[in-house]
């Protein structure tokens, strides 16, 4: 359908996507440049294939400088025994891959936001490429789609996977439920603050059980975090019964975005002082934040409030803020659980 509107992908696979078994290789993308004329970008993608049953579609690297995704679906293709699924696994490790590369959270070729880059086109940037060939080849595959995320270099959060708020209240549901098997400490019930060419939005278009997560930040992954995800990632495989085995439980608590009064932004230049940290709880109207100015000695700082009561969910990374950044996301305690 796609390629009829479209035309053809020029991604190859260097794998048969439908052969039983365990396989590992490449999804290829030409790209000619200065240091290779016919040179390709070959993002790794394993598959596992065995017997009857659903499909589960794991990624990580959908921006390139968030690495317990990555770290934990490597560390799930070396390890998976194939002997366990019912069924089929596509993981690719690195969604962006030139980004993976680069530690970045868009694409060095193209500049490309891969979640803000869906559903893709055939003929354009090397970035859309790869996002088309997602939709036209490996989400209609999948039943079920985890897609890994954290903060990056810029944000840190408390650990949480999610899934939308949606029309559709029995896909909905199944959302909610695979996230309940994930089993990270925290749960959200999530609200996008731009999701226009989101991944997420592509796959839950097609009616899939689509599962994100946001696991740490700061450009790097922690011990907690990297467990969290490795653990996550099987449990919800055995949720959506492709791998045997019981479900690793864990208490989660559960959170709410209601609207956009979660987001707070800088107005203003300078040195962020968090003055919660994550997962503290704040009250409506309290300081959560101050932007010292760095010009000049006797100024006083701004003060950033929450607007509205819950806990710390995400805070500014790095030091130095800049007007439009976002320094912190309040998020509601729900009291019963699911
Ligand atoms: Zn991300």
């Amino acid at each position: 359908m796609r390629s009829e509107i479209f035309g053809p992908s020029p991604v190859t696979p260097t794998i048969d996507l439908d052969r039983h078994g365990v396989q590992h290789g490449f999804l290829r993308l030409p790209y000619s440049r200065d240091e290779s004329a016919w040179g390709s970008v070959m993002t790794p993608i394993a598959v596992f294939r065995n017997g009857e049953g659903p499909t589960a579609l794991l990624t990580g690297g959908n921006h390139g400088d968030e690495y317990e995704g990555p770290i934990a679906l490597f560390d799930l293709a070396r390890t998976l025994d194939v002997g366990s699924v019912s069924g089929a696994i596509i993981i690719v490790p690195a969604m962006n891959y030139p980004a993976f590369r680069a530690g970045t959270r868009t694409s060095p070729i193209d500049k490309g936001n891969m979640n803000r880059s869906y559903p893709g086109r055939p003929d354009g940037t090397v970035t859309q490429k790869i996002a088309d060939y997602f939709t036209r080849e490996l989400l209609p595959r999948a039943d079920v789609v985890l897609d890994f995320h954290s903060g990056g270099k810029t944000l840190d959060f408390v650990p949480f996977a999610a899934a939308h708020i949606l029309p559709d209240k029995v896909q909905e549901a199944k959302g909610f439920d695979a996230v309940k098997a994930f089993s990270a400490p925290w749960s959200m019930r999530m609200l996008e603050i731009d999701a226009v060419g989101m991944y997420d939005t592509t796959a839950e278009e097609m009616g899939k059980v689509f599962v994100t997560t946001e696991l740490g930040g700061g450009g790097t992954a922690r011990a907690q975090t990297v467990a969290i995800a490795k653990r996550g990632a099987i449990n919800v495989l055995r949720h959506a019964g492709i791998v045997s085995g019981e479900i690793e439980h864990r208490e989660t608590h559960w959170l709410d975005m209601p609207s956009g009064d979660c987001f707070a932004f800088a107005e203003d230049d300078g040195m962020i002082e968090t003055m919660v940290d994550l997962g503290d709880p704040v009250t409506e109207g309290q300081v959560i934040a101050r932007i010292h100015s760095i010009g000049r000695t006797g100024t006083a700082p701004a003060e950033i409030r929450a607007k509205l009561a819950g806990l710390l969910a995400a805070r500014h990374f790095p030091g130095l803020v800049k007007p439009g950044d976002c320094v912190a996301v309040v998020a509601v305690r729900q009291e019963a659980g699911n």
